[in-house]
C-alpha cells in the first residue's frame, strides 16, 4: 500500500484503449481504476493477468505489471504470480469465452483453492475479439456469426458455477453502474481469499439483444438485508432472477486462504519425519 493517495488516472498506462466506441469495457477500466486509486494500491506490487479477447487487451492500459497470456489460461498463471509473490496484488480480467469456455476446466480447480486473487469476468454473452460467435453465456435463441438461426445451447450461470465451486466472494455488477461497480471492486480486492465478479459489459458491435438499455431496463440491486454469508440465498437469487439482472454481492465468507494453508503445511512438516516442506520446494528452484 502506498501512504498517499494517486488520482485514479495515474493508473492509467500510456496505451490508449482500442475498444469500439460503447463498448461496456470502457466503464470496467475506470472503476477498476477508481478501486485501485481509492484502495491506494501501490501499482509497483499489484499484476493484471489476462487471456485473449477484448477484454483481455486491459492490462495494456493499466499501469500495474501485467501478462496478456494465453486463450483461458490467465487463472493458473495468475496463481503461479500469486503462489511465487504472495506479497503483491494479482487480479484476472477476461471475458465469458476465455474464462468459461476455453478456460472453464480451470475455474473449479482454481475456485476452490481459495487462493487470494481476483477473478474480473467481463460477460457480453458474445466473442468480441472474433467477431460474434455465441458464447457460454449466450442466452437461447441469440444469434451468432456461426449459428445465423439462433444459439441452440442453454447458457451456463457464472454465478451459480463459482458458488458451487466454493468461491468465497462472489458478485454480479453491471459496467453502466460505476458507482457500485467501483464499490464491488474495492471489497473484492480487499478480501481475503478468491474473488469474483461476473460484470455484464454489452458488446454493442456483436450482441444487438444484450445492449445497455436491454439491461437498465431489468437492473435490480440486491435486495438490502440479504444476508451475504446465506450461500443457499445467494444461489438461490442467482438460479432464481427472474430476468432481472441483480447486482450487488451475492456471498462472502472468511476462511483462511491457500497460502495460510500451506504455512499450516509447513509447521506440520518441522514436526514429522515426512520430507521437509522446505527441501521439496527448493528441489522446484532454478
Ligand atoms: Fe467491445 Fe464488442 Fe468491440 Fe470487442 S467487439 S471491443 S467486446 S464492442
Ligand atoms: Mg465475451
Amino acid at each position: 500500500m502506498l501512504m498517499e493517495a494517486i488520482p485514479a488516472k495515474e493508473y492509467k498506462s500510456e496505451v490508449t484503449p482500442v475498444w469500439c466506441p460503447g463498448c461496456g469495457d470502457y466503464g470496467v477500466l475506470n472503476s477498476y481504476l477508481k478501486a485501485l486509486s481509492e484502495l491506494k494500491i501501490d501499482y509497483n506490487k499489484a499484476v493484471t493477468v489476462s487471456g485473449i479477447g477484448c477484454s483481455s487487451r486491459f492490462p495494456f492500459f493499466v499501469k500495474t505489471y501485467g501478462i496478456h497470456s494465453l486463450h483461458g489460461r490467465a487463472l493458473p498463471l495468475a496463481v503461479g504470480v500469486k503462489l511465487a509473490r504472495p506479497d503483491l496484488n494479482v487480479v484476472v480480467t477476461c471475458g465469458d469465452g476465455d474464462g468459461f469456455s476455453i478456460g472453464g476446466g480451470h475455474v473449479p480447480h482454481v475456485v476452490r483453492k481459495n487462493i487470494d486473487i481476483t477473478w474480473i469476468c467481463m460477460d457480453n454473452s458474445i466473442y468480441g475479439l472474433t467477431k460474434g460467435q455465441v458464447s457460454p453465456t449466450s442466452s437461447v435463441g441469440l444469434p451468432g456469426s456461426t449459428t445465423p438461426y439462433g444459439c441452440p445451447d442453454e447458457p451456463i450461470n457464472p454465478m451459480a458455477y463459482t458458488l458451487t465451486y466454493g468461491a468465497t466472494f462472489v458478485a454480479k455488477a453491471f459496467s453502466g453502474n460505476p458507482k457500485e461497480l467501483t464499490q464491488i471492486f474495492i471489497k473484492a480486492l480487499q478480501h481475503k481469499g478468491f474473488s469474483f465478479i461476473d460484470v455484464i459489459s454489452p458488446c454493442p458491435s456483436f450482441n444487438k439483444k444484450d445492449t445497455f438499455k436491454a439491461y437498465k431496463d431489468v437492473l435490480e440491486p440486491i435486495p438490502e438485508d440479504h444476508d451475504v454469508t446465506d450461500k443457499v440465498k445467494a444461489l438461490d437469487i442467482a438460479i432464481n432472477s427472474g430476468g432481472k439482472l441483480i447486482t450487488g454481492i451475492y456471498y462472502k465468507e472468511d476462511k483462511p486462504d491457500y497460502w495460510s494453508m500451506l504455512e499450516g503445511i509447513k509447521e506440520k512438516s518441522k514436526a514429522s519425519d515426512k520430507p521437509d516442506y522446505e527441501a521439496i520446494i527448493d528441489t522446484f528452484k532454478v
